[in-house]
């Protein structure tokens, strides 16, 4: 048997061999009592306060780890106020200020001083012309690292400005950077950093260009075939909230018989339900757009 090497953990193994990711990856994996974790050849060892070493192989936790550093979050989670999505910043091209969800994180929250500075921040971010501006009004000190789930959406952040495959001012994103070589050793020689913003942001932009091509499709013509849609977030921050579908094939100012309700629908429901109505060819609306029939539609419900 040949003696294998411990080497302690390099910079980018401590952000992907972590506890947290190996039990990601391992789901009876035991929490407690750990006292180091080292790598040796392909496996991760962790050593317990009781001298016991367990062996897990890396592989599964690397792919734990890029699984969870892009997850999907729901449609609410970066809208600003009166859902509004990304902010072009007009000094960098391909630009964008994604604003985190506070207006819909409970209910009342769209009173909380975040969402507030939200709201009187949303039409002025374009006067700022330098990026360290821009991060400095957005960032509190410390957001969203990918080892402390349970904190990461109670962070005081607004929000996060990023360029779409290339860059995200977030705090995951910018120790993958900061980390490249030792990334790029650890997967491959292409990594590129990653973050939930950035795959947020390509579920949005595909969210609108279908949204839009059905729109020109209809060549001027008021589409019959509409959904609109209403959120009401969770009591509490990380519950179900609620969210509201309506449809019909009548068009958006037919008579309240004609539509129809898709119950029982949380915020982890939207992006596909927008998927499954864009592909059927239904134009969603939010329901605002039609203020009357928003009254009576989340009145009746
Ligand atoms: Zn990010």
């Amino acid at each position: 048997m040949t003696n294998e090497i411990y080497s302690e953990l390099n910079e980018a193994q401590k952000i992907i061999y972590t506890r947290s990711m190996i039990g990601r990856a391992f789901s009876d994996f035991d929490h407690g009592q750990i006292c180091t974790i080292y790598r040796v050849g392909k496996n991760c060892i962790v050593k317990r306060k009781n001298g016991i070493e367990e062996k897990y192989p890396a592989e599964d936790i690397k792919v734990a780890y890029l699984k969870f550093i892009q997850r999907e979050v729901p449609f609410f989670s970066y809208l600003g106020p009166n859902y509004r999505g990304p902010i072009p910043w007009p000094y960098q091209s391909n630009t964008y200020i994604l604003l985190k969800g506070w207006n819909y994180a409970y209910q009342g929250s769209h009173k909380i001083p975040e969402a507030r500075m939200q709201q009187l921040w949303a039409n002025s971010f374009t006067n700022l012309k330098s990026i360290e501006s821009v991060k400095s009004v957005l960032d509190n000190l410390n957001d969203d690292d990918p080892d402390d789930e349970g904190l990461e959406d109670t962070e005081k952040a607004l929000g996060h400005i990023m360029t779409p495959y290339k860059y995200c001012s977030c705090q995951a994103f910018q120790k993958q950077l900061k980390n490249l070589d030792q990334f790029k050793e650890e997967f491959y020689e292409n990594y590129q950093p990653m973050c939930k913003h950035l795959h947020w942001y390509d579920n949005f932009k595909l969210f609108q260009r279908k949204r839009n091509e059905l729109a020109e499709d209809l060549g001027g013509r008021s589409p019959m075939n509409v959904v609109i849609w209403f959120y009401i977030p969770p009591a509490k921050q990380y519950q179900k909230g609620t969210f509201k579908l309506w449809w019909t094939r009548k068009g958006l100012y037919s008579d309240i018989c004609n539509w129809k309700q898709i119950n029982s629908l949380s915020q982890w429901d939207a992006w596909s339900y927008f998927d499954r109505m864009l592909e059927k060819g239904f134009i969603p609306y939010e329901s605002s757009t039609v203020p009357k029939l928003k009254s009576i539609l989340c009145g009746k419900s």
